[in-house]
This record gives C-alpha cells, structure tokens and sequence, in this order.
C-alpha cells in the first residue's frame, strides 16, 4: 500500500472522528479495521431473524448531543435522533416506577417525599448542563474552565460516592434511580467513580435527553465514515494489525486500540518505562449481553414504561449494591442488574411491522463464559409478566465473546479499562496529553485515554489534534461541520 501521512487503527468511533479531523485539516488518511464492517462499538446488524436489526454494542447515545465533537461535526444534521421524553425509568417491584423525565420538574412531581432532594442534587447541575458536559469531555488534568460547577460536581460526587448517600432520601425510589445510572460504570457502589459517571449522566437526561439514532448505532459511525471518504480518506476492511512493521509509512499513526494491544503492535517502537506503564492499565468487570427479537412490545406492569427507550432493570439500591459487590467479587449475582434498551417503540424501522428488537445486557465477572440468557429474561419478566412469552429468537454473548468480537473489550470489559478514579486520571497515564505516546508520531485515540468509553468521539478527536500539532504545526480546530 502506498504511503500516506496518516494512518487510523480501528474503525470505531473514535478511529473515525481521529480519521475526520485529519482528512480535514488537509492530510491523506487510511483506516485500517480488522472486522469486515467499520463502526467497532457502535454497529447495527441483523443479528436474530430478518428484517430485526440489532446494536451490537452502543445502543444510547447520551453523548450524540453533548459531545463537543458531535456538535463541531454537526451530527445532529447528518443523523435523526428521537429524543424521548423520558431519558431512563427504573421499575420496582411493586408496580412503582422512577421515571427520569427530560423535564426535570415533571420528574420531581413524580418522587413524592424525595421530589424536592431529587431537585437539590440535580437542579443546579442541570442548569449548568453544558459545563457538566464540558468537563466530563475534557482532561481531567486539565485546569477547570468553570470552578463553581465543577465544586457542585465535586460536592455531590462526595456524597453520592460515599456511605452518605441515602441521606438525603426517605424513599427508595429515587435513589434506586440514581444508582441505575450509576452503575453504568461497572463497579462496586458507592465509590466516587461510578458517582461521578451516574450524576453526569443523569444531569444529561434532564439536560438533553438520551437520544437514540433512527436506523441504530451504525447511523453515527455511517455518517463519520461518510465524511471521512469524501474528504480523500480511504477505509480498509478486514485487515488485523498485528505488528506496526505492517504497515506502509506514515508520519503518524493513531490507534483506537487498548494500551496492551498497542504494546503489542508497536512494543519496539516504545521506550521500556513507557510499555511497562501500558501493561499495568487494569481491565475492569464485563457485560454478558442478549439480543431478543419479540413479537409485540414488552408487557411492562407499568404500562408508562413503554414510553422509555431506557430501562434500569435492578431493583433497589440495595439490590444493586449486592449485585455490584458480587461481581467485583468474581460472582454471577443471582438477582443481577439488567440495562435494557427498546427502540422499536421510537423507530419502528428497525423491526418488521408489529415486532421489535430489545437490547439487554447485564453485569458479569471479566473474561466469564456464562450464556445470561435466562437471568436477563427471569429478571426482565419480573416487572413484565408475559415477556418470555413474546420471544422469537434471541442471541446471546458472553463476556468472552464480547471481547472475541471486538479485541479493545478485554475480557469483556465494554469501558476498555477499568474506570476507577485513578484510571480516570492516569488513562492510560498520567499525562496533560495522554494521546501522546512516548514514541515519536505515535498516538493512542480509544476509549483507553480521555474521556473514556461512550460514544462521543472525543478520544479520537484530542489525539487528532495532539498529532496534527506535534508533526504538522496545525493548532486551530479544522472546519468540520457540513457547510463552510
Ligand atoms: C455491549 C456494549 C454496550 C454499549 N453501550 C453503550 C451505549 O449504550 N452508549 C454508549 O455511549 N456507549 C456504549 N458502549 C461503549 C461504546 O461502544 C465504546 O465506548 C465506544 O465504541 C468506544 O469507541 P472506540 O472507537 O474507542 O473503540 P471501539 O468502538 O471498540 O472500536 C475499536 C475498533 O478497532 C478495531 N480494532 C481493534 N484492534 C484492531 C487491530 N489490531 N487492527 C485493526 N482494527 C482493530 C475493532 O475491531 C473496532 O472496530 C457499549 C459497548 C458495548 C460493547
């Protein structure tokens, strides 16, 4: 192959944004990506039957809107997205839901004696939802752009991250709420990480909402890869990188790989002190995953949860503290906490007439070969009697398979790298410009550096611009919107 001054490795979200801002700052661009389809997390197949088309992995998209990345590329013109009114719901059992409304206020009518804490915690980080957003997709490192904001962040990452957090509350529903979005991070609650994910993620569902892509998740990566063509790049498929001696010269490659894959690949290349800091990074704890396709919607006891694309399906913030403990402890928790997400019911393009698709995956010990079909199916018809019986075909993925699908999700670990507060800090190394590698023209642009996992664009975006620096004295954003 010939020459070119950029090379991507890895086609997921963030090899594409890297890949888009290179090829529009000027530069020729290749993008290797060893699976026959381009997208790595955010891929949408027909997976069960014909006709119902399925996530593969990212299925909602909080960051679509926020993302600074998405807003300069103008995302929200290139892809439709419904944003529903209610952002995430979280059933309980006795027929009671929480439902996250867009609306705050609605949300706090909704919470009964916990409505006004709900509105004290949130409110003043919903009011100031773009600098929330600002500093969840920055460094870390970096010096903060808005102090008071981020010292309300700060404060109630203090709480909610503490033994102190059911303080506030005299119900249990809204903190069963809150914890549902926590554990998005995959890891024991309360510990200030998994805080500070779920209370930046529950001030977007106020904020914003959590949008999801018409067609699915492959409508994000289409439009990237798109843009990446018609800007002169080119997109290789089916092409593993096992060493860089593979490939053709370049002045800088960006990989959108884990740091111990890139250890691997270009280990000669990288100073000893530099590798060794690579295979320390640790992997966190998996998700086990179901994809169901159903001939009718989901029987939800509360009807009003046909309305949520979103749903924490885990019981009480104790049940989900258990469940939680019992996977960082290396077990399959027996009532485990399931995230499910129905889009069927917003875009109906994505089933045949009258069917749907649901999503659903739940939390497992990292590198675990168990099939949870049956938990995710005995938990889900728990707060939906008769869901068993609407079932077609499902297709299920253990954690192994999850990583087998693709290599950045080690042991099933969809964060590629454990989101601890450390890890949050040093991703994978302490540095203001962790992109960087200690290896001249060398640059690291997954989910393994800042901001970490999600769909947002925003690794591949710094690293971007770290290299468009360093080797071509670039400094300004390049246009990257439709129109200049
Ligand atoms: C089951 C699951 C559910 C998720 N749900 C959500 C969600 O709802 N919302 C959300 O925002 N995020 C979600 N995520 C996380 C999100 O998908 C990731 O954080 C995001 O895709 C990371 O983007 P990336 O570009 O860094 O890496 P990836 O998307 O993992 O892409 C990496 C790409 O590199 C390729 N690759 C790796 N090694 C090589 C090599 N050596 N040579 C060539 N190609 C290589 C891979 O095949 C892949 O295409 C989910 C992830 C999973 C797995």
């Amino acid at each position: 192959m010939d020459e070119c001054d950029a090379i991507v490795v890895g086609a997921g979200p963030n090899g594409l944004a890297a890949a888009v801002v290179l090829a529009r700052a000027g530069l020729s661009v290749r993008v290797y990506e060893r699976e026959n389809a381009i997208g790595g997390g955010a891929r949408t197949e027909e997976l069960t039957l014909p006709g119902f088309l399925h996530d593969l992995c990212s299925a909602v998209h909080p960051q679509a809107l926020s993302s600074g990345f998405f807003r300069a590329f103008e995302l929200e013109k290139r892809v439709s997205f419904i944003v529903p009114e209610i952002s995430y719901a979280h059933p309980l059992d006795d027929g009671r839901s929480g439902i996250a409304w867009r609306d705050l206020d609605r949300t706090v009518d909704g919470l009964g004696v916990d409505g006004a804490a709900w509105k004290r915690l949130l409110g003043p980080l919903v009011r100031h939802a773009d600098q929330v957003a600002q500093f969840a997709g920055s460094q870390v490192l970096q010096l903060p752009r808005h102090p008071i904001t981020l010292a309300r962040l700060g404060v109630r990452i203090l709480e909610q991250g503490s033994r102190g957090w059911n303080l506030r509350f005299h119900d249990d529903l809204a903190p069963a709420m809150l914890t549902g979005v926590n554990v998005h991070a995959i890891r024991p609650v309360p510990s200030l990480s998994t805080a500070a994910a779920g209370l930046v993620l529950a001030t977007t569902g106020h904020a914003r909402g959590w949008p999801i892509p018409i067609g699915g998740s492959r409508s994000i990566t289409d439009a990237m890869a798109d843009d990446l063509l018609s800007h002169g790049g080119e997109i290789v498929t089916g092409t593993e990188i096992t060493s860089i001696a593979e490939l053709p010269p370049a002045r800088v490659i960006l990989f959108d790989v884990t740091p111990r894959a890139l250890s691997r690949i270009a280990g000669d290349r990288l100073p000893d002190r530099y590798r060794r800091s690579l295979d320390r990074f640790r992997y966190g704890n998996a998700v086990a995953k179901v994809d169901f396709a159903l001939s009718g919607p989901v029987p939800w006891t509360d009807d009003r949860l046909a309305a949520a694309a979103t749903l924490h399906v885990g019981g009480t913030r104790q049940e989900m503290e258990t469940s939680e403990a019992d996977v960082a402890a290396g077990r399959h928790p027996q009532d485990p906490y399931v995230l499910v997400s129905q889009p069927t019911p917003f875009d109906p393009s994505r089933a045949p007439e009258g069917k749907h698709v649901l999503w659903a995956y739940t939390h497992v010990p990292r590198g675990s070969v168990e099939d949870r079909t049956e938990a995710i199916t005995a938990k889900i018809e728990r707060y939906a009697p008769g869901f068993r019986d609407t079932i077609l075909a499902s297709v299920s993925r253990s954690a192994v398979d999850v990583e087998r699908h693709n290599p950045n999700y080690i042991g099933g670990d969809i964060a590629a790298g454990d989101v601890t507060v450390t890890q949050l800090l040093a991703r994978p190394v302490l540095s203001a410009t962790p992109w960087r590698t200690a290896a001249r023209g060398l640059y690291l642009c997954s989910s393994s550096t800042p901001p970490g996992p999600a769909v947002h664009g925003l690794a591949g975006y710094y690293a971007a611009m770290t290299a468009l620096r360093d080797e071509f004295g670039v400094t300004r954003r390049p246009f990257l919107g439709l129109q200049e």
